[in-house]
């Protein structure tokens, strides 16, 4: 699959975004190993602390469908769902990636004009710890 029909599928998958409290909508789209894909979103909650990532929820969704192996994540992000400039991972969605992806995983952030700024997991998470 190329990395533009992957940032495709994340600006569709941040149409499903719940942010009602920050306003700032997340997609994300994760190509396993066997070509599957899974896409995320944001999902915020009024506690703050159990809102949950569009890269988390992509992940946590193939990994309970028992996917371990995965090759790439795109990833897009905007205030009302309007893309401006890139989106990168947070550090939590940074060490949720280590525990399943090796250092040569690519993290394609997709700009405002399909525009793709391509990254590997080594290159945002250095010196990174895993068991
Ligand atoms: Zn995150």
């Amino acid at each position: 699959m190329t990395s533009e029909k992957l940032a495709e599928l994340a600006v569709q998958a941040m149409k499903g975004a719940y942010a009602p409290y920050s306003g700032y909508k997340v997609g994300a789209a994760l190509l396993c190993a066997d070509g599957t894909v899974y896409t995320g979103c944001n999902i915020e909650n009024a506690s703050l602390t159990p809102t949950v990532c569009a890269e988390r929820t992509a992940f946590f969704k193939a990994v309970s469908d028992g996917k371990r192996e995965f090759s790439a994540i795109a990833v897009c992000g905007g205030k009302d769902g309007q893309i401006e400039g890139f989106f990168p991972p947070c550090g939590v969605c940074r060490q949720v990636m280590r525990e399943f992806c090796r250092d040569d995983f690519t993290v394609h952030l997709v700009g405002a004009k399909g525009d793709i700024k391509t990254r590997t997991l080594a290159q945002l998470l250095p010196e990174s710890f895993s068991l």
